[in-house]
């Protein structure tokens, strides 16, 4: 995970902005937070080492914009086109963007946004039933290939099922407010929005406790440094079982500058006429199920080899090669066995795959 501030400074917008934590990190250095103004991390995506190469690569993903700011607010408009073109020129970048201004989205969006940018994942704040219900009917019909929620600081019990059960929020996150004298935040709220994402089948993410914190009627006082353990204390997070589709994950993948590089040489190709596309099948499950599907793998990040099998190459190209990767690109829990539902799916990636590239 990376940030990406390429402006900093921000206006209070409402109630969720109260204790805002960049005016209170400012104010320790006596720095006016209500100026907004570029930073020297304008064109960070953009910068190259001595080497040539991008300082941000895939490896850092995802890419959080905007944290000491608003990605949409208006003191940014005459910048907001070229960073675009930024996010543009990184496809293998994956960007969030997450806004309480969301009424202002639409008319900030790039004339080639169409569909929504494959490396952009909208992200609406609300902090109370009133905030989402002024910004979640917009936010619903917004033209985006992801979009989630995040309620922090939830300040309220806040009912968001009508907006899950529209299927256009792929994640919710929540938590609450942290910093001296701040509101509380009450763990009931907390199960109540797990409750309607679970529901609508969507991802739950409680993220932190807070500082003043209410269970079963008793107040805590949370120190910061626990506030993220508490809150994963819990164990209240709920994953879908949804994989991406096929034709969505390979066409990511073909954007990924390092995934792209792997194909298929004329031995692998030779090898598939010899042997069949049923007998790589055949070895692609057995490679699945002893070197990806076991609880604990000893050798993990190293058990696929950079050649030798069409299938190993397949699995460098797919993000199939090490549970670390099965986790970042599919969602896949590392430390538990894979289930027979996720090996077929990986198997049948990867197979997709190693056809489009024998079929070229
Ligand atoms: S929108 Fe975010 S950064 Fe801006 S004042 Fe509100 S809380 Fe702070």
């Amino acid at each position: 995970m990376t940030i990406w501030n390429p402006w900093h400074g921000c206006k209070k917008y409402s109630s969720g902005c109260i204790n805002c934590y960049v005016y209170r990190r400012d104010s320790e250095f006596g720095k006016d937070s209500s100026i907004v103004s570029k930073t020297t991390q304008f064109d960070l995506p953009l910068k190259k080492k001595r080497d040539g190469e991008y300082r941000i690569t895939e490896n850092d993903n995802p890419i959080y914009t905007c944290m000491t700011s608003d990605f949409f607010i208006d003191e940014a408009d005459e910048w907001r086109s070229e960073i675009w073109s930024i996010i543009r020129q990184r496809p293998e970048l994956q960007f969030k963007i997450i806004t309480k201004r969301v009424l202002r989205i639409e008319q900030c969006l790039p004339n080639d946004w169409g569909k929504g940018y494959e490396n952009v994942t909208l992200i609406s704040t609300c902090e109370n039933q009133e905030e989402a219900d002024k910004r979640l009917p917009v936010f619903i019909k917004l033209p985006a290939v992801r979009k989630e929620i995040i309620l922090e600081p939830l300040l309220s019990k806040v009912d968001i099922s009508a907006y899950l059960a529209t299927g256009e929020i792929s994640y919710v996150t929540c938590g609450g407010e942290s910093g001296e004298n701040v509101r509380p935040c009450n763990f009931d709220w907390v199960l109540d929005l797990r409750e309607q994402c679970i529901k609508s089948n969507i991802n739950f993410y409680f993220k932190q406790t807070g500082t003043t914190f209410i269970k079963d009627k008793k107040i805590y006082h949370i120190d910061r440094k626990f506030q993220m353990t508490q809150a994963d204390k819990a164990g209240i997070n709920f994953t879908t079982n949804s994989l991406p589709e096929i034709k969505d994950i390979l066409n990511r993948l073909s954007k990924s500058e390092f995934r792209s590089r792997f194909k298929l040489k004329n031995d692998d190709v030779h090898y598939i006429n010899e042997k069949g596309l049923d007998t790589i099948e055949r070895h692609t499950y057995d490679f699945i199920r002893n070197r990806l599907a076991p609880e604990i793998i000893l050798n993990d990040g190293k058990q696929t080899p950079m050649k030798g099998h069409p299938t190993f190459i397949a699995q460098h190209a797919c993000a199939c090669c090490c549970r670390s990767c099965l986790n970042k690109w599919y969602g896949i829990e590392k430390n538990k066995p894979l289930s027979e539902k996720e090996i077929s799916y990986i198997a049948d990636v990867l197979m997709q795959w190693i056809r489009l590239q024998y079929e070229k």
